[in-house]
């Protein structure tokens, strides 16, 4: 026997009821309920779209209510101007065979403009109102005051649905923004990339990296891989056994890469770090992209390290890539650290150019006096830690003109970018780098040809 299922009545019906019967109500002790004789709006003005109004928008969370209520204002509002503008026709109107086309034209018009405001869930009202006037034959002035009732009363509906929605129990919770996912097509032929790190799946590289072989068209996969510290070489292994194009590599193992490798190319050898590794004909090849990836980000903002002061915050790995290749490009560079010693240490890579220092305010203010570039490499203003400058007062003695760049993407704006750009600095942040390391590394995975300006574009759009 079949068996028959009740169907539940639950919270949100009985609120979409008690927002009906509050929009009929409402109109009752004003006498309200389309009365010819009163003339004008008033004689026009009923419960009925209200109804309509407040039976949508009591349905969804608050904040679909009011998103909904915005659209469907919208729709009225337009199919209101469109409906009425047909008067301009006068008695052309009465023809059917020039109505019909009016009310095809009328509706295009009202779903386009729907668009053009970002609102397709107007469409249906911007279309509904134009055919009822020129359908039902509302004709002459009154045309104006049924579009004007209309919207009162959906305005009268809104309000109730929202003010019933906030009042009753059981508000459903607000969908939580999804996070970007990308949808990669497989087959038989496509080749595996990853980036490795412990932890890394916070990463974003599978999400830089997918976009942009989509759109270049290349059939290829790029994964987040966690490997714990001190098994590089086992992953090394594993990844060659299971056909791993190549991958890419952070903290903690950028360092443990190195020894691993078959062959390293010169930005490896000078950083002492890979961050991009391809696997090819059963060999390893390293490459480190942060550095070169930080100069082109450097361009990209038309600054030209030759000759120039910099002052650099940190001594940690992209300190070193940043303070390298700077030094390489000509330079002179101050670099300052809370434990001096790996300021120094770092500095001993190229003595002649790099020159420790400490991260007391007073030095601060001392090495930012004529540097026209500072570069951020610590993590403080980062996001998700608790590190804070205690003192932006060095910003002051950097000259007029200079630029000031976080290394940091998450916020896109830090604290000390943003006091940066009120004293009138030019300022950037790290999304340049990740994005020139990203690219050069996809050059060295493919061997394709990245625009790595319309490609800063395409993730800016889909990611930033
Ligand atoms: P790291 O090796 O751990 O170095 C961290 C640096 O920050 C060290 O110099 C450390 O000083 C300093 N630091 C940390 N807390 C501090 C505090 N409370 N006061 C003063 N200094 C402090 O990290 P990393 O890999 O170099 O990364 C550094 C930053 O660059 C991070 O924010 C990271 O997100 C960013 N980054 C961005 C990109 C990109 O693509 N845009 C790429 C790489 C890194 P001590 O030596 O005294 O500990």
């Amino acid at each position: 026997m079949k068996r028959i299922t009740i169907p539940h009545i639950g919270m949100r019906v009985v609120k979409t009821a008690v927002a009906v019967v509050l929009s009929y109500l409402v109109f009752v002790p004003f006498h309200l309920l389309y009365r010819e004789e009163l003339g004008g709006v008033l004689g026009q003005l009923g419960p009925l779209y209200a109804c309509i109004a407040s039976i949508i928008c009591v349905q969804s969370t608050l904040g679909q209510t009011v998103q909904l209520g915005i659209s469907r204002l919208i729709g009225i509002g337009v199919g209101g101007v469109l409906g009425t503008a047909t008067l301009l026709l006068g008695p052309a109107l009465d023809d059917p065979w020039i109505k019909a086309p009016v009310l095809g034209l009328v509706c295009v018009a009202g779903v386009w403009l729907c668009l053009l405001f970002r609102r397709p869930g107007a469409c249906v009202m911007a279309c509904i109102l134009p055919c009822v006037i020129l359908i039902t034959g509302v004709t002459g002035a009154t045309r104006y005051h049924y579009a004007i009732a209309r919207i009162l009363e959906t305005v009268v509906g809104l309000l109730i649905a929202l003010a019933v929605n906030a009042a009753l129990p059981d508000h459903r919770p607000e969908p939580e923004e999804e996070e970007p996912r990308i949808r990669v097509e497989l087959d038989n032929e496509t080749r595996k990339l990853c980036v490795i790190g412990d932890p890394v799946l916070h990463s974003l590289s599978p999400a830089l990296h997918n976009t942009m072989l989509q759109a270049l068209g290349l059939n290829y996969i790029y994964l987040c891989q966690p490997v714990p510290r001190g098994k590089c070489a086992a992953w090394l292994e594993s990844a060659r056994l299971a056909g791993y194009a190549g991958f890419n590599a952070t903290m903690p193992h950028k360092e443990e890469l190195l020894p691993l490798m078959d062959e390293l190319d010169e930005d490896a050898r000078l950083i002492g770090a890979v961050n991009t590794v391809c696997l090819r004909d059963g060999k390893a090849y390293g490459y480190n992209t942060d550095g070169e990836g930080f100069l082109r980000s450097l361009a990209d903002e038309g600054i030209r390290p030759a000759g120039l002061r910099v002052l650099v915050l940190g001594a940690g790995g992209a300190a070193k890539a940043v303070c390298l290749k700077l030094a390489q490009a000509g330079a002179e560079v101050v670099v300052c650290n809370r434990t001096v010693e790996k300021a120094a240490e770092l500095c001993t890579h190229d003595p002649e150019r790099l020159r420790p220092a400490g991260f007391d305010p007073e030095t601060l203010r001392r090495e930012a006096a004529g540097c026209r570039l500072l570069v951020n490499c610590t993590s403080l203003g980062m996001e998700g830690t608790k590190g804070r400058f205690a003192d932006f007062s060095f910003l002051d003695e950097l000259p007029r003109g200079a630029a000031v760049v976080d290394l940091i993407y998450a916020p896109a704006e830090t604290e000390l970018l943003r006091r940066a750009r009120e004293k009138g600095h030019r300022t950037a942040n790290g999304i340049g780098l990740l994005v020139n390391q990203a690219v050069l590394a996809m050059e060295r995975f493919t061997g394709a040809e990245v625009d790595a300006a319309e490609m800063k574009k395409l993730l800016s759009d889909k990611l930033f």
